[in-house]
C-alpha cells in the first residue's frame, strides 16, 4: 500500500498534524483508541493550551528551537479552532484552558478535523522501517495481517516514555538513531518526588500553597501536596522537571504572606493563645504539629521575641529537602529530552540530514511546564509538519 504520509502515533500530535498534511495522509498506533493521553489528561477535562504560553515556558537542550512553531501556529489558533467547533472552556488559573465537558470533546474535535484527507488505523504494530528510492517502508500487523506501507513522508508521533501501561513506548527514539539523529538522555518530568523514608506518610492530602525551588534557582509558586510516598501538587511537579538526582529543593511555606508582621500582630491581639495554634491559622495544622518539634513551638505568642519570630519565619522559607527520586515513567506526565533538535528544521520539523522523515511531540526535546503547555507543544509542532508536507514537502 502507498500513502503520501504515513504518522505513527494518534497522539496529540500525530492527530492534529493528519489534518494538515493534505490527501493521502494515513495514521497508525497500537492503542485501541486514539489520544489515550488527551482522554484522561487534566482530571478527564483536558487542560488544551495556555493563554500565556512562550517559548519560556519550555525545557530543550535549545531553548529557541520552539520559538518558530509556536509563534506560527499559537494558543489562539488552538483556541479558534476549539470555538468553531462550538466546544465550550473555561480558564482555570493562570492562563489554563480546560474543556467545560469532557476532553472527549477535543478528541472528537481533532478526529473530525483530520476525516477528509487522512484514514486512521488503531490495533496496528509498527515493525521494521526501510528508506528506498521511493520513500520509507513500514511494516505492519493489523488483524493478523501484515502488510508494508510505503510512504513519501513518515511523522514521528509516537510521545515520550510516560506512562507505559497506557502505550507509551521509546519508539521514536529507536527510529531517530536508525537514521542516525542524535537522542538526548530522557527521564521523568512533571512526577511527584518520593522519600525513603516515607517521612511524610502523616502528612498524606495535606495541600498548602509553596514555592518549591530547585538547585539551579528554578521556583514555582503553587500547591504543594503530601503523599504517602513523599512530595506532589501542581509546585512540586513542575519543580522536578528541573530538579537533578541527589540534589536538594527549597520549599517556601506561606510564600506570599508576611508571616512575620501577623506573627507580631498577634502578639498584640491574642498574646496568650500558643505559638503552634497561631500557626495554623496560616498552615494546615497538621503541618503545623508534624514541624513542631523540629522549630520548638512551645509556649505562647506573647513569649515569642522578634528574634525567635525570625528564626522561625526563616526556617519555614528555607526548607531543605533531598527527595530519594521520583516516582519515574509510570506516573510522569511527560518526558524530558528526545529526538535532539540540532538534527530538526525548526519550521518543519523535518529530519536536516533525512528528507521526508519528521519529527513531532513530545518525542522531541522540547518539554513545557505543567499547564497546557505540552498540549499546545504538540499543536504547533504537528500544525508545522502537516503544513510543511502539505506544502510539498
Ligand atoms: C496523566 C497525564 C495528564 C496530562 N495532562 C495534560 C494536560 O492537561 N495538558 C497538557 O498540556 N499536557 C498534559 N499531559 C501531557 C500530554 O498528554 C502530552 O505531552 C501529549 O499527549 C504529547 O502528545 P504526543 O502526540 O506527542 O504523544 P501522545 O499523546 O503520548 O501520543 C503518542 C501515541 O503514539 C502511540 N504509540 C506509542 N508507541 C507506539 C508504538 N510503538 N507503536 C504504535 N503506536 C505507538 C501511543 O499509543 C499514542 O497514541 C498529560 C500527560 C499525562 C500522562
Amino acid at each position: 500500500m502507498q500513502v503520501n504520509t504515513l504518522i505513527l502515533g494518534a497522539g496529540a500530535a500525530g492527530l492534529h498534524c493528519a489534518a494538515h498534511c493534505g490527501p493521502g495522509t494515513l495514521v497508525l498506533d497500537h492503542a485501541k483508541a486514539a489520544g489515550e493521553k488527551i482522554r484522561i489528561s487534566g482530571g478527564g477535562r483536558c487542560n488544551f493550551t495556555n493563554t500565556g504560553t512562550t517559548a519560556a515556558n519550555f525545557i530543550s537542550s535549545n531553548p529557541h528551537f520552539a520559538k518558530s512553531a509556536l509563534a506560527r501556529y499559537t494558543q489562539w489558533d488552538f483556541i479558534d479552532l476549539v470555538n468553531r467547533h462550538g466546544i465550550p472552556w473555561h480558564e482555570k488559573t493562570l492562563g489554563q484552558l480546560f474543556c467545560d465537558t469532557s476532553a472527549k470533546d477535543i478528541i472528537a474535535m481533532l478526529l473530525a478535523e483530520m476525516a477528509e484527507n487522512a484514514q486512521l488505523w488503531l490495533n496496528t504494530s509498527i515493525g521494521t522501517i526501510r528508506r528506498g528510492d521511493t520513500g520509507f517502508h513500514v511494516a505492519t500487523k493489523r488483524q493478523g495481517g501484515v502488510q508494508t506501507i510505503t510512504a513519501r513522508n513518515l511523522v514521528v508521533a509516537t510521545g515520550g516514555k510516560s506512562i507505559p501501561k497506557m502505550g507509551a513506548t521509546g519508539l521514536a527514539y529507536q527510529i531517530a538513531e536508525q537514521f542516525g539523529l542524535n537522542v538526548t538522555s530522557t527521564r521523568a518530568g512533571l512526577v511527584p518526588f518520593t522519600f525513603s523514608d516515607e517521612k511524610f506518610k502523616p502528612l498524606a492530602g495535606v495541600a498548602t500553597p509553596a514555592r518549591v525551588g530547585t538547585q539551579d534557582g528554578t521556583a514555582f509558586d503553587e500547591a504543594l501536596l503530601f503523599t504517602h510516598r513523599g512530595l506532589s501538587g501542581p509546585a512540586v511537579l513542575q519543580a522536578s522537571s528541573y530538579w537533578r538526582e541527589g540534589e536538594e529543593i527549597t520549599i517556601t511555606l506561606s510564600p506570599d504572606f508576611d508571616l512575620a508582621a501577623a506573627l507580631r500582630g498577634h502578639r498584640q491581639t491574642d498574646g496568650r493563645k500558643a505559638l503552634s495554634t497561631v500557626l495554623g491559622q496560616y498552615l494546615p495544622a497538621r503541618l503545623v504539629d508534624f514541624l513542631a518539634a523540629d522549630l520548638e513551638l512551645a509556649g505562647n505568642v506573647a513569649d515569642a521575641s522578634d528574634a525567635r519570630i525570625d528564626a522561625l519565619v526563616e526556617a519555614l522559607s528555607r526548607w531543605r529537602l533531598k527527595p530519594a527520586g521520583t516516582e519515574g515513567y509510570r506516573t510522569a506526565e511527560v518526558t524530558l529530552g528526545g529526538v535532539d533538535t540540532n538534527g530538526l528544521s525548526s519550521k518543519t520539523m523535518e529530519a536536516k540530514s533525512v528528507p521526508g522523515l519528521y519529527f513531532i511531540g513530545e518525542a522531541v526535546d522540547v518539554t513545557g511546564w505543567l499547564g497546557g503547555y505540552n498540549f499546545q507543544w504538540a499543536w504547533s509542532s504537528a500544525h508545522a509538519a502537516g503544513t510543511a508536507i502539505a506544502a510539498g514537502g
